[in-house]
């Protein structure tokens, strides 16, 4: 990989990682429980729950992706960075701008 593009691709991770952080902070914020309020009423409870559920989702997967990004920058200097981990084949250089992180080439991820 060409240190121009490493550069730039660092960059994009960077802003990923921020924009991650402002993400799981935010659905933190959004699941925490709730204490039990009669003025709530219980359709709304049950809307809470709902979305709470959907809204852990998001937060373990955000903070899963998080962590993978972190973890490629600490090691941004690996020989293996930009090889798909399943048939070592580099990964174009368009995909790891597309989806930062990302550690699967196209015909392995499908
Ligand atoms: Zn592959």
């Amino acid at each position: 990989m060409q240190e121009t593009q490493k550069e730039a691709l660092v960059q994009k991770m960077h802003a990923e990682v921020g924009r991650l952080k402002t993400e799981v902070v935010r659905l933190k914020e959004v699941t925490k429980p709730v204490a039990p309020d009669d003025s709530i009423g219980r359709l709304s409870r049950m809307d809470n729950i709902v979305n709470n559920s959907v809204n852990t989702a998001a937060l373990t997967k955000a903070e899963s992706r998080l962590a993978g990004l972190e973890y490629l920058l600490r090691n941004i200097d690996d020989p293996d960075f930009g090889y798909c981990v399943e048939c070592g084949e580099p990964i174009p250089h368009e995909r790891l701008m597309a989806i930062p992180g990302v550690r699967l080439c196209i015909q392995c991820a499908e």
